[in-house]
Parts: C-alpha cells; structure tokens; sequence
C-alpha cells in the first residue's frame, strides 16, 4: 500500500519504519522543519518517561540501546497532598523502573532510523490543511494514498477532518 502518516513526532515515526518493513511505501508529511541538526528546545523540556511498552517498541526496531544510552532511571514519584508527602514506587523492585530519556534525542533517533529504511520519505515543513478521501493536502502539495493515518497529536488535523 501507499500509506501516508500525518506527523513525524514519536507515534508516526515509530509507525512508520514498522509499515515500511511489511513492504509498504510511507509517506511522513510533517509541519515543522527538520529538527536535526539543532539542539532542540532552548528551554529545559520535560522527558519522556519510557516504560516497558516503550521499550519493547523500541526493542522491537532495534533502537533501545540507542535511547537508553543517556537516560536516567526513575524508581518513583514524590506525591504532596494534604500536607503529607508520600512516595510511590514505579514497581516492586529496582528493575521495575521508567526511563527518563530527553524527548529531542529520541525523536532524532526514530527520524534517523525512519530515514534508513527503504519505502520511507519524510517531508518536513509540510503543513496538513485538509483530507478529501484517502488524499491528504498540504498547501502546495496532494499526496495520494490507500491509508492515511493521523498521527498528527493533540487538536489533530485529521482527527478534525474525519469528524
Ligand atoms: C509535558 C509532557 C510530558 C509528557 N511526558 C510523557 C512521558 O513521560 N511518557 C509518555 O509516554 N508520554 C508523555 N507525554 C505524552 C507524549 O507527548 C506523547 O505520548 C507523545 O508525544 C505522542 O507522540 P505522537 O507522535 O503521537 O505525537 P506528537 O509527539 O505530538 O507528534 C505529532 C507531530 O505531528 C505534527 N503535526 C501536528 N499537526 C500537523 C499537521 N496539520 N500537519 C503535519 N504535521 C502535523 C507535529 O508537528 C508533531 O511533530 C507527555 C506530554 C507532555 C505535553
């Protein structure tokens, strides 16, 4: 199939290596620009916080060494309430822990590994105005597809135009 995802955040990227792996041919439309080669966010941003759901996806494409690389295990979580402080461990030992990875890092991994794959193409800079069926426009370009696939994030764009 020609299948175009709306979105190269963490989700579209993820989806689309695997797609393209099953032999089908990708298209990633994504609004921003290329984010490699900056340093991400001027601003401290917050981490994601891999679990083993995360880390099995990322298993599963061979990234997880990769993403682990830097990141800082997290046992559990401080909660205020009432005046009391408690806190409440992640698991039932130290191996049941999240993994604090920087948000920036990891989307270049997925988008490098994207890349690699044959069948894919990103296209940065690439804004989604519209759906009409299975084509999807930006504001200079139509993509055709058999599947498109919002993964486009919150107040999503497809999700809008489906409704
Ligand atoms: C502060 C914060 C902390 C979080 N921490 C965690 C955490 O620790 N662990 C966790 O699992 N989740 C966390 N989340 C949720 C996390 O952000 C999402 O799980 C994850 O980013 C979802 O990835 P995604 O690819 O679906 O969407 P996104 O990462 O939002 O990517 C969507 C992409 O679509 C693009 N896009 C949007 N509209 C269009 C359009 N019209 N045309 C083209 N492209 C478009 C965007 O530019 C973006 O690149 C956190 C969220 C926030 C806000």
């Amino acid at each position: 199939m020609n299948v175009v995802i709306v979105g190269a955040g963490m989700a579209g990227t993820m989806l689309a290596i695997r797609l393209a792996r099953r032999g089908h041919r990708v298209d990633v439309v994504e609004r921003r620009g290329d984010p490699r080669g900056t340093n991400g966010p001027d601003a401290a941003s917050i981490s994601v916080g891999l679990s083993e759901r995360g880390r099995a996806a990322l298993r599963d494409i061979g990234l997880l060494d990769e993403a682990l690389a830097h990141s800082v295990p997290m046992r559990g979580r401080i909660v205020h309430h009432s005046g009391r402080v408690t806190y409440q461990p992640y698991g039932a030992d130290d191996t049941e822990v999240l993994h604090a990875v920087r948000r920036h890092d990891l989307n270049i991994a997925l988008l490098d590994a994207a890349e690699s794959v044959p069948r894919v193409r990103l296209w940065f800079g690439h804004r989604v105005t519209g759906l009409a069926g299975t084509e999807v426009r930006t504001q200079d370009r139509t993509f055709s597809a058999d599947l498109v696939v919002g993964a486009d994030g919150a107040y999503s764009t497809v999700r809008t135009h489906l409704h």
